[in-house]
């Protein structure tokens, strides 16, 4: 909102005794708020107002939840910064309302497509991708050098296929592979190779001495990438035959050409929209993220669940709070019980580094005007719109062909961690807000960014694909919002549109959840 804008302070609910304040730079004490309430502090941008009196230990309410105690009284006018509340305890995972809401009454939304690349197991690549597979942590520089030789030698010669992505990774010999937990990275990696963009195709590179041997990581049976009766395509840099570093490379560039070559030959076909499988998360949160980008995301899930398709969100710490609205969403008591065992899981491997959800909350997300991961996790959960929960998917773990709809996929909130786990479900592209902004992105798949403030869309205007702060700015209501981002995905989907990201090759590391120990 430029300065010359008439002060404003949203309130996202009528029972809520809190607005946060929407002018960019924020507004002086002595501003008088529209609703004739004078500003007893200068409020930044993205705080909150109190909008009446709150007593010391009373509730301080956004989103119609408690979002923090007041440690001493507050006046109408104040801004309620984070070091005047105490945060909510968790709500405990016992007693939950399960599966109690009953799914919304919505016709499907039919007629949407988008042009993707059908792969055997059905699944629909937005992206037609060669990857290489590592096993280990030793073999990325090699694997990295031998990438950019097939990206500058061989892809001139094969114009269809968009990229070579060399799934590195930090996993070594020092994980206690079948400690507790350490099956994660393990299934991470083997989904990875499988995701939809890499149209069933399998390159492996691995040392030789591993302890995630090639047959371990992908396993006889692992239907497409490794058929009946042939051998795992994998180069092995120990193998006497390599003598010397060029002959190395030579092979892994010997062998991505029969594979790009198969690649090529794809086209895009017309499939529904059905086939889509958006990852949302968010990560550089602010207090805006719940009320413009977040909710804008919730509608647009909500239009890919009525097309059939699949929507997952994530982000453990980030929805801990709003935990009773996600078991009473769960379409059924046993997608509900799923959630609460993830969720107490995760709280148990926390509590062993004696920390809890309170953890998650950065510098950033304080100084953009949340307090708390209680109010947090309020803007976070929007993200996942109104559709019953179908389905919950642990950690590293694929969706199956016929789990679709909307997913709790339990991921650490860490946005890496998070884009990574959703790229082994199965993820084809993936949706991600920011408030106070970062420039993420991931090789393996097109990621649409939503700003949740027009300042940050304006400076940031190469980096950020959508600007949800035209909502906080009167122009864009939420569901047209959602609309936009609707076609844009399928836009993206298709190959029409690049995301900013891609443009810029700009790809964050894959960063592997491992809750198990390293020797
Ligand atoms: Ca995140």
């Amino acid at each position: 909102m430029p300065t010359d804008r008439p002060p404003l302070a949203i309130r996202m609910h009528a029972a809520d005794n809190v607005a946060i304040v929407a002018n960019d730079g924020g507004l002086p004490a002595g501003t008088v708020l529209p609703d004739g309430l004078t500003l007893r502090d200068k409020v930044p941008q993205g705080h909150k107002v109190a909008l009446t009196d709150i007593a010391a230990g009373g509730v301080v309410r956004r989103y119609n939840v408690p979002v923090g105690y007041a440690r001493q009284s507050i006046a109408a006018g104040s801004w309620v910064h984070e070091r005047l509340l105490d945060i909510p305890p968790a709500r405990a995972l016992q007693g939950l309302p399960m599966a109690t809401v009953a799914a919304p009454d919505w016709a499907p939304l039919q007629g949407y497509s988008f042009d993707g690349f059908v792969n055997a197991d059905g699944s629909v690549g937005t992206r037609n991708l060669l990857a290489i597979t590592t096993t280990v942590q030793c073999v990325a520089g090699v694997v990295g050098i031998a990438a950019e030789r097939i990206r500058t030698e061989l892809l001139p010669q094969f114009p269809h296929v968009d990229g070579v992505v060399a799934l590195e990774h930090t996993y070594g010999c020092g994980v206690a592979i079948d400690a507790p937990g350490a099956e994660i990275p393990q299934r991470t990696l083997r989904h990875i190779s499988q995701n939809p963009n890499f149209g069933g195709e399998l390159l492996m590179v691995s040392l030789g001495c591993e302890k995630l041997q090639p047959d371990r990581l992908i396993p006889p049976g692992t239907i497409a990438l490794r058929p009946e009766g042939q051998p795992l395509n994998n180069v092995c840099l120990q193998d006497d035959a390599h003598v010397g570093f060029m002959s190395m490379i030579d092979e892994i560039v010997q062998r991505a050409r029969p594979i790009l070559q198969r690649l090529n030959a794809r086209r895009r076909t017309t499939v529904s929209a059905s086939k889509l499988v958006v990852g949302v998360q968010c990560g550089g949160s602010d207090a805006f993220s719940g009320v413009t980008a977040n909710p804008a995301v919730g509608a647009m899930a909500d239009l890919v669940v009525r097309a059939g398709g699949t929507v997952m969100f994530s982000e453990n710490t980030e929805v801990r709070d709003s935990v009773e609205q996600l078991t009473s969403r769960a379409a059924t008591p046993e997608v509900a019980e799923a959630i609460v065992r993830e969720l107490g899981w995760y709280d148990a491997y926390l509590d062993r580094g004696r920390v809890d959800r309170a953890a998650n909350t950065s510098p950033g997300n304080k100084a953009g005007g949340l307090s708390n991961i209680a109010e947090k996790a309020m803007g976070s959960v929007i993200k996942s719109g109104s559709a019953a929960i179908a389905h919950v998917l642990p950690p590293g773990e694929k969706l199956k062909a016929d789990q679709t709809g909307l997913v709790f996929a339990a991921t650490p909130a860490s946005d890496f961690i998070c884009g990574t786990l959703q790229l082994a479900a199965g993820m084809n592209v993936h949706v991600f807000t920011t408030g106070r902004g970062t420039p993420y992105g991931l090789a393996a798949c097109p990621v649409v960014k939503v700003a949740t403030r027009s300042d940050l869309a304006r400076r940031w205007h190469d980096l950020m694909d959508v600007n949800a702060g035209r909502i906080a700015d009167g122009e864009q209501t939420i569901e047209e919002a959602g609309w936009a981002l609707f076609h844009l995905l399928l836009d993206v989907a298709s190959g029409r549109k690049k995301t900013w990201a891609e443009h810029w090759k700009l790809h964050n590391a894959l960063v592997l959840f491992n809750p198990a120990p390293v020797t």
